[in-house]
C-alpha cells in the first residue's frame, strides 16, 4: 500500500454522457445541432493526410492569426488551447498560485473545484443570488483570482460588462477569468475590457458557437505578459497541443463569419421559442442567454422528467447537487428536435403535472 500514499488523487470532472443511439435526441452537452462552417468539410474533404507525418507548428501560428485578425487583438495576445477546458486548466496552474482561496460562484461550471483540487489551490465559492445572479459585493475579499462564466453555466445567465468591471474593478491585483463559452448566444464580450485591464483574461471556445466540440480548440485573449506566461507553462506540459487538422480547420471556422452568424442566431430564435412553450407547460428558469435553458417544472421533480426523457431518447443534464437539483440543463437542438421535446413534455405534464 506504500505507493499508495503518495498518489496525486482526484475526484474527476464527470463529463456528460456521449450515447449513440439512432433517432436519440441529444440536448445534454451543449453542443451546436448544426454542422461546422461548409469551408471545414471542403477543407477536410481534400486535406492532404502526408502532412500528419510531421509535428503540427507548435505554436499554432495560423489559427492565432486567424483569432486576433477576427478580435482585432495583437496575435501575442492570443492562445490557443485543446478545447477551452485546456485553455482554462493551463490558466489555473499559471495563474492561481499565491495560496490564497481563488473564488468563483457556489452554481457554476463545475469543472473549476476539480483544476483547484488538481493543482491545490485553494478555492471559496460565493453564493448567487435567489435570481442565480452574481454579488459582485463578494468579490471584494481577499482572494487569490477569480474565475465565473458569463454566461453562467449551467443557469445561462448572463451578468452586463458593468457587473463584470465592478469585479475587475476591486480585483487589479490577482487575475480575473472570464469563461465567456456560451457568449455567442446573445451575451456581451469583455474584451473591450482588455484595454483597461492587465489582469484580464477572456476565454472562448469552438465548441458551442462554431459546431467544432469535437475537434477540441478553444482560446484565450489577454494582456500579452499574461499570454506570454500561459505560453511558458505550456510549453512545459506539451508543446504540441494541437494537432494539424484541428488547426487548419479552426481557420476555416473563423473565416465564414456569415454563417456563424446566421447559426448562432437561428439557436437564439429557437431559444426564445422554447422558453415561451417551457412556460406554458409550467416551467419556471432564469432568463437564459446561451445555447441551453436551465428549467424546473412548478409540479414535477427534475429528476423525474429526466429519467422520463430518458426512456424516450431524449438526453439533457441534470445533477443532483444541492441547489440545482430541480432543474433540467435542456441544450437547445433544431427547431424540430425542440418540437419533438415540447411533444413529449406537454403529454407527459398533462399526464403528471397538478
Ligand atoms: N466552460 C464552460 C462554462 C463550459 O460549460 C464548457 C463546456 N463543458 C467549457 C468551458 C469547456 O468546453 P470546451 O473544452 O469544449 O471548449
Amino acid at each position: 500500500m506504500k505507493w499508495e500514499d503518495n498518489v496525486r488523487r482526484v475526484v474527476p470532472y464527470v463529463a456528460g454522457e456521449q450515447p449513440n443511439k439512432p433517432d436519440m435526441i441529444k440536448l445534454n452537452t451543449n453542443e451546436c445541432p448544426y454542422p461546422p462552417a461548409p469551408g471545414v468539410a471542403e477543407l477536410a474533404g481534400r486535406m492532404d493526410t502526408k502532412a500528419l507525418r510531421l509535428y503540427p507548428d507548435p505554436n499554432t501560428t495560423p489559427l492565432v492569426d486567424a483569432l486576433a485578425g477576427y478580435y482585432g487583438v495583437k496575435p501575442n495576445q492570443v492562445f490557443v488551447g485543446v478545447g477551452s477546458d485546456d485553455v482554462l486548466s493551463m490558466a489555473f496552474l499559471t495563474f492561481f498560485n499565491s495560496g490564497k482561496p481563488i473564488l468563483f460562484p457556489d452554481v457554476t461550471y463545475s469543472f473549476y473545484d476539480v483544476w483547484a483540487d488538481l493543482y491545490r489551490i485553494p478555492y471559496k465559492t460565493c453564493a448567487l443570488d435567489q435570481d442565480w445572479h452574481i454579488r459582485p459585493e463578494d468579490y471584494r475579499q481577499p482572494n487569490g483570482g477569480v474565475i465565473f462564466p458569463n454566461p453562467n453555466a449551467p443557469t445561462g445567465v448572463f451578468e452586463s460588462l458593468a457587473v463584470v468591471e465592478e469585479i475587475l474593478e476591486a480585483n487589479r491585483d490577482v487575475v480575473v477569468i472570464v469563461d465567456e463559452a456560451y457568449v455567442d448566444f446573445g451575451g456581451e464580450s469583455a474584451l473591450p475590457l482588455l484595454k483597461k485591464y492587465d489582469n484580464l483574461l477572456v476565454v472562448q471556445t469552438f465548441s458551442k458557437s462554431r459546431a467544432m466540440a469535437g475537434l477540441r480548440i478553444g482560446f484565450c485573449i489577454g494582456n500579452e505578459k499574461l499570454i506570454g506566461y500561459l505560453n511558458d507553462v505550456k510549453f512545459s506540459v506539451n508543446s504540441y497541443t494541437m494537432n494539424l487538422p484541428a488547426q487548419r480547420l479552426g481557420v476555416e471556422a473563423v473565416r465564414d463569419d456569415t454563417y456563424f452568424k446566421v447559426t448562432t442566431a437561428k439557436i437564439v430564435g429557437t431559444r426564445e421559442r422554447v422558453k415561451e412553450e417551457l412556460k406554458k407547460l409550467g416551467f419556471s428558469f432564469p432568463d437564459s442567454k446561451a445555447n441551453f435553458i436551465f428549467a424546473a417544472h412548478d409540479t414535477i421533480p427534475a429528476e423525474q422528467i429526466f429519467h422520463a426523457l430518458r426512456e424516450a431518447g431524449i438526453y439533457v443534464r441534470y445533477w443532483n447537487k444541492p441547489r440545482i437539483s430541480n432543474s433540467l440543463r435542456i441544450t437547445i437542438g433544431t427547431d424540430e428536435q425542440m418540437d419533438r421535446l415540447i411533444s413529449f413534455l406537454t403529454g407527459y405534464v398533462g399526464k403528471y403535472g397538478t
